[in-house]
C-alpha cells in the first residue's frame, strides 16, 4: 500500500478560478478526467494513495499571479498549484507547438503543421515552468500523473532530479505512425521520445497506438522492446493501451431522468419520424463536412426517405479565433445551406444545425431520442460521445454509425463501422441503420453497452495504477 500522495499535472486546472473582490470561488470542472481521479481515493479502504491528503494539482492559471496572491487554492477534494506563463510564452507553447504542430500532426494534417523554431523553445520553456512547480510540492514516495500532448518533455524533467518517484504519463490524443512522426525535427522527435519515457508507464488509447510510440522509439532512439516493456540502461518503462472510458451508470441512469424524458419528447415530437444526432468541437479531425457530405450522398440515392428524416447536427463553437477554425466553419454554414436549398420544402429542414454548446439535458435528450448517431472523424484519439450515446440507451435501442478512423472503434465493433472519406459508405450505413429490425439493434447495443459499462471511467484509472504497481514489482524483481 502506498503512502504518497497523487501528483496531476495537466495543462489545466481541476476548477475554474474567479476572483471575487477580495475572494476566489472555485467551480469544478465535471470533465471526464476530474471525476476518474477523484475514484481513485473515494474509497478509502482501497485506495492506493494516503487519502488523508488531498490530491495535489499542477496546472495552467488563467488568473494572474497578482489575482490569486494569498488566496487559498483548495476544494475538499483538490490542492491546486497554479503556473503563470505569460501570455506571449503561452501564445507560442499552447496555440504555437500544442494547437499548431501537434494536434494537426497527430491526426495526420502534416500540411496544417507549422515547424517553428519559436515554438519549440516555449515548449521546453512551458515544461521547464510546469517542472518547477512540481518540484517545488514534491514529496518522497508522491505518484506524479503527468497529462497529454501539451506535456510530453515533463516526465523525463521529473526523472532526471526526483529519480525515485512514480511517474505516469497519459497521452489523450492520437499517436500517429512513425511516417508521419519522423517529419519532426531531429532534436525535437528525440527529446519528445525521451521525456516521455521519464515516466515508469506510458498510456494511450489503443494498441495501434502503443506500437506507432514503440516503432519511433526503435527508430529513434534505439532502444529495443520486448512486447510492451522499453529497456533503458537503468530501468524498464512499459508502453500500453487504456481506452478512456465514461461513467457509464451516469449515462445510463440518465434515461430515467425526469427532465431528460421530457426533453426527450420534446425532440421526438418536434422532429421527423427518423432523427440523426452528432454533436462535436469544431474540429478538421471530426470530419464534419464529410459527414455533410455523406449525408447528402444519402438523399440523393435514397429519395424514399425524404421528408422523413430530421439530422440535428451540433457544433460546439471552438478555436475559432484562428483563422483556419474560422474557414472551416463557413464551409460548414454553406454546406448546411446548400444541402437545406436543394432537398428542403416548406414541410421539412433536412438539417437542423446549431453552432452552440449544449446543456446536459437537452444532449442526453438529444442521445436518447435519435435513432441514430452519425461519428464520422477523420481522425479521433478515442471520441467519447459515441460511448455516451451507447450508455444512455437504457431502452437497448438506436444505432451507432462510427468511423474506423476514432480509436473507440477499435472497442465498438457492434457499430456500423464506416470511413468517412467514403461518402456512399455513410449513405449506406444510414440507409442500413433505419431498417435495421429491432432486435438487431438491442443485440448490437447489448454487446457495446455491456463492454463500456465493464470498462467505464474507473476502471481505467485502477487499470493505469495497478500496471504502475505491477512494474514497480517487476522492477523489485529485476533488483
Ligand atoms: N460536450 C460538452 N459540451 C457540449 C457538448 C459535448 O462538454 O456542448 C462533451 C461531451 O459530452 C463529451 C466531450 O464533450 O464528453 C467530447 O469528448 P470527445 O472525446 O468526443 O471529443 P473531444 O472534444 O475531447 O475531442
Amino acid at each position: 500500500k502506498e503512502s504518497g500522495r497523487l501528483i496531476i499535472v495537466a495543462y489545466r486546472l481541476p476548477f475554474k478560478i474567479v476572483r471575487e473582490q477580495d475572494a476566489v470561488q472555485l467551480f469544478q470542472n465535471s470533465g471526464g478526467l476530474v471525476s476518474a481521479v477523484l475514484s481513485l481515493v473515494a474509497d478509502k479502504e482501497s485506495a492506493v494513495f494516503d487519502t488523508t491528503e488531498k490530491i495535489q494539482w499542477v496546472g495552467f492559471s488563467e488568473n494572474s499571479r497578482e489575482e490569486l496572491k494569498g488566496q487559498s487554492l483548495a476544494n475538499e477534494s483538490f490542492q491546486a498549484h497554479p503556473v503563470f506563463i505569460a501570455p506571449e510564452l503561452n501564445e507560442h507553447y499552447y496555440e504555437g507547438f500544442c494547437n499548431n504542430l501537434i494536434w494537426p500532426l497527430c491526426h495526420y494534417f502534416p500540411s496544417l503543421a507549422r515547424f517553428d523554431d519559436v515554438y519549440f523553445e516555449a515548449y521546453q520553456a512551458a515544461n521547464q515552468l510546469f517542472f518547477e512547480k512540481v518540484a517545488e510540492i514534491i514529496q518522497p514516495g508522491d505518484t506524479v500523473w503527468v497529462q497529454d500532448y501539451q506535456l510530453m518533455l515533463l516526465p523525463g524533467m521529473i526523472r532526471e532530479q526526483f529519480p525515485d518517484n512514480k511517474i505516469g504519463f497519459f497521452f489523450h490524443i492520437p499517436f500517429p505512425s512513425f511516417e508521419i512522426f519522423r517529419l519532426l525535427p531531429v532534436t525535437w522527435r528525440k527529446a519528445i521520445l525521451n521525456g516521455i519515457l521519464g515516466a515508469d508507464v506510458a498510456g494511450f488509447h489503443t494498441n495501434d497506438y502503443v506500437e506507432y510510440f514503440l516503432k519511433a522509439v526503435r527508430m529513434v532512439l534505439g532502444h529495443g522492446n520486448k512486447l510492451h516493456y522499453v529497456n533503458l540502461s537503468n530501468r524498464i518503462v512499459k508502453a500500453d493501451s487504456f481506452p478512456i472510458s465514461i461513467d457509464y451508470n451516469k449515462f445510463n441512469n440518465a434515461f430515467d431522468d425526469p427532465e431528460v424524458a421530457e426533453a426527450r419528447s420534446e425532440v421526438r415530437a418536434s422532429l421527423k419520424e427518423k432523427i440523426i444526432f452528432s454533436v462535436d468541437r469544431l474540429d478538421y479531425s471530426k470530419g464534419i463536412i464529410h459527414r455533410l457530405r455523406g449525408y447528402q450522398r444519402f438523399l440523393e440515392t435514397y429519395p424514399e426517405w425524404h421528408e422523413k428524416v430530421s439530422f440535428m447536427m451540433v457544433v460546439v463553437p471552438s478555436r475559432d479565433t484562428i483563422e483556419q477554425y474560422q474557414q472551416m466553419k463557413s464551409e460548414i454554414d454553406q454546406t448546411v445551406g446548400r444541402i437545406n436549398a436543394d432537398f428542403g420544402n416548406i414541410y421539412w429542414q433536412p438539417i437542423i444545425y446549431q453552432y452552440r454548446s449544449m446543456p446536459y439535458n437537452e444532449m442526453l435528450g438529444m442521445y436518447t431520442a435519435s435513432d441514430v448517431a452519425l461519428i464520422t472523424p477523420v481522425r479521433d484519439g478515442m471520441n467519447l460521445v459515441c460511448k455516451e450515446f451507447v450508455a444512455s440507451r437504457k431502452d437497448r435501442k438506436g444505432v451507432l454509425i462510427l468511423s474506423e478512423m476514432a480509436g473507440a472503434a477499435a472497442e465498438l465493433g457492434e457499430a456500423l463501422i464506416i470511413n468517412p472519406l467514403d461518402r456512399q459508405d455513410i449513405a449506406d450505413a444510414i440507409k442500413r441503420a433505419f431498417e435495421m429490425p429491432g432486435d438487431e439493434q438491442t443485440k448490437r447495443m447489448d454487446a457495446m453497452r455491456e463492454r463500456i459499462r465493464a470498462y467505464d471511467v474507473f476502471t481505467w484509472t485502477n487499470d493505469f495504477f495497478t500496471q504502475m504497481t505491477m512494474l514497480e514489482q517487476e522492477h523489485e524483481r529485476l533488483r
